[in-house]
């Protein structure tokens, strides 16, 4: 019988997790080093502090399995918007004719935070951070506007200055993300843009060029440097992002319990893997242990980017003018410009290591879908469960309901939970273009993958020098 009590799991305030899970000292390969992109050794402390606030560079290379959340920061969690809800897709499971306790799906909602998906999670952090040690201003690129808002938000609470490079085909494409991040004082530029000379390179050739997150990423990081009080802050791939994302995984096993339900299967989409790290991260480490052996993790990626899919596991640099660390990681070379999909937040050209790692190692498997398809199960989330998601979201969701399929069809009994990692409310293009039957797909052909991968100025590492 239907429970219906039990469609959203909720936790109480003080159920908010005292700690944040790392991952790294577990992982079945080590952690690679962050390189300097100068001299390709790995970066010195003292130039990874110039760079990242402080408290994130020690965050970044801790060999600790857990790391404490600052009581004032978890406080503020709190009166911002978490815990989170867990639901039970009690409408989804009816649509895909698979009512019963066979086959559950759950997600977990991050939609409800003040700029609409789970950035802020990293964004509280780091402004917290950022001000305690005197920081005056972050600075930051943003694709679809997410991450943008979300920093802009944490800044502000800080009264910290926030400048955001966007990505000019979202700038023009999403203005509504422009005017929230404004709304919280965030001062926003469309990359490329004239202000840093990494940008100039490219806004000279073009000054239309639609930009993309590796140029964006470039203008940030030059900016940051100009000022001993300034830092650059990232919003997605490194392990301290993954690291304070791990809220997501330790709520919904806290609710998960509450229900007694136990995962088969966890999905999240993958831009640079913050969300889905942030959903499966406590769970992995379950399953490194052998605790939790049969547990399936799977990201899903775009087809018109598909880092881990397609892409190659091999340092690189994580922005396109070669200012950022080098990283090992799956990527697709960091020249690469993807086709301009409506998932902004999906089109980096690489993968977080924490990611790469394990999708190297087997311990997750990775997917690609198209963009119609993806838009088209957003749109049946919305009608079955009320919440129009991000097209990052429906890319999760696209997936859960083609396993749940799979396991009705096969007879299965099995409990399925993905992140609905935002809502869609300025995305709305992408459905209207649906609707009207103008989504086109695009599929990145191999003889282009091939292309940015075999650059001459792809980074050749020396590994025996470290
Ligand atoms: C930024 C974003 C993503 C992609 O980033 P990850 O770091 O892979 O999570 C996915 N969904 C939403 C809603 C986003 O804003």
């Amino acid at each position: 019988m239907t429970d219906f009590y039990n469609t959203r799991i909720l936790l109480e305030p003080n159920e908010i997790p005292k700690e944040w899970v790392n991952i790294v000292p577990d992982l079945p390969a080590p952690m690679t080093p962050l390189i300097n992109p100068m001299d390709g050794k790995p970066a010195p402390p003292e130039l990874a502090f110039a760079i990242f606030p402080k408290e994130c560079v020690l965050q970044e290379v801790s060999q600790e399995p857990t790391i404490q959340i600052p009581k004032e920061l978890r406080e503020l969690y709190v009166r911002s918007y978490r815990p989170t809800p867990l639901h039970r897709a009690y409408g989804l499971e009816k649509e895909l004719g698979i009512e019963g306790e066979d086959i559950k799906i759950f997600y977990k909602n991050e939609s409800v935070s003040p700029t609409g998906s789970h950035k802020p999670n990293t964004a509280l952090a780091q402004a917290y951070y950022s001000k305690r040690d005197g920081v005056d201003e972050l600075i930051t690129e943003t694709g679809a506007g997410q991450w943008g808002s979300a920093l802009s938000y944490g800044c502000n609470l800080f009264d910290i200055k926030c400048t955001v490079y966007m990505v000019r085909a979202s700038f023009i494409q999403k203005p509504g993300r422009k005017i929230l991040m404004r709304a919280f004082n965030g001062q926003v530029h469309a990359s490329p843009s004239k202000l840093t000379d990494s940008g100039k390179y490219y806004y000279e050739q073009d000054p239309d060029h639609p930009g993309s997150l590796g140029i964006a990423i470039s203008e940030a990081v030059e900016h940051s440097m100009r000022s001993e009080k300034s830092r650059y802050s990232l919003g997605s791939v490194v392990n301290f992002v993954l690291l304070h994302q791990t809220i997501i995984g330790q709520e919904v096993k806290a609710q998960l319990q509450k229900v007694n339900a136990k995962p088969d299967v966890l999905v999240g989409c993958m831009g640079g893997g913050s969300n889905l790290g942030g959903l499966m991260i406590p769970f992995a480490k379950d399953k490194l242990d052998g605790k939790y052996p049969d547990l399936e993790i799977v990201g899903v990626e775009p087809r018109a980017c598909p880092s881990v899919n397609k892409g190659e596991y091999r340092w690189d640099y994580g922005d396109s003018a070669k200012k950022a660390p080098i990283l090992k990681m799956y990527t697709l070379g960091h020249n690469f410009i993807p086709s301009p999909i409506h998932s902004g937040g999906l089109r980096y050209h690489g993968m977080a290591p924490i990611i790469s790692i394990l999708a190297k190692k087997k311990i997750m498997s990775s997917v690609m879908h198209h963009q119609t398809e993806v838009i088209g199960s957003g749109l049946l989330f919305a009608k079955t469960e009320g919440i129009l998601p991000a097209p990052e979201a429906a890319h999760a969701i696209k997936e859960a309901i083609d396993q749940a399929l799979r396991a009705k069809e096969n007879s299965e009994k099995k409990t399925i939970v993905f992140c609905l990692s935002g809502h869609g409310f300025f995305d709305l293009l992408a459905y209207k273009e649906y609707m009207v039957g103008n989504l086109v797909d695009y599929e990145l052909p191999n003889v282009e993958i091939q292309k940015a991968l075999s650059a001459p100025d792809m980074p050749s590492i020396d590994e025996t020098r470290f």
